[in-house]
């Protein structure tokens, strides 16, 4: 099993937003300023590269950043 990013909802890609305290009405590349599931990994496999990526190798498919996520953008797969 793996995390994956469902790019269609994950505001690092789309510049929608629905996270709380976001102040999404700017440019996409000042979206999601909070990037909640970047927080919540407690192994740092949650990378803003351009848009989020899960580092497969570092992830421990605890599910935190799931959780995190008030798009729903990240599932496991
Ligand atoms: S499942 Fe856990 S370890 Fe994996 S990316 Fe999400 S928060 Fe990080």
């Amino acid at each position: 099993m793996a995390i994956v990013v469902n790019k269609e909802q994950c505001c690092t890609y789309t510049g929608t937003c629905n996270c709380t305290g976001c102040q999404c009405e700017k440019s996409q590349a000042q979206c999601c300023s909070t990037k909640p599931c970047v927080e919540a990994c407690p192994t740092d496999a949650i990378k803003d590269i351009n848009g989020i990526m899960i580092d497969q190798d570092l992830c421990d498919e605890c599910g935190l950043c799931i959780d995190a996520c008030e798009n729903g953008a990240l599932e496991m797969n």
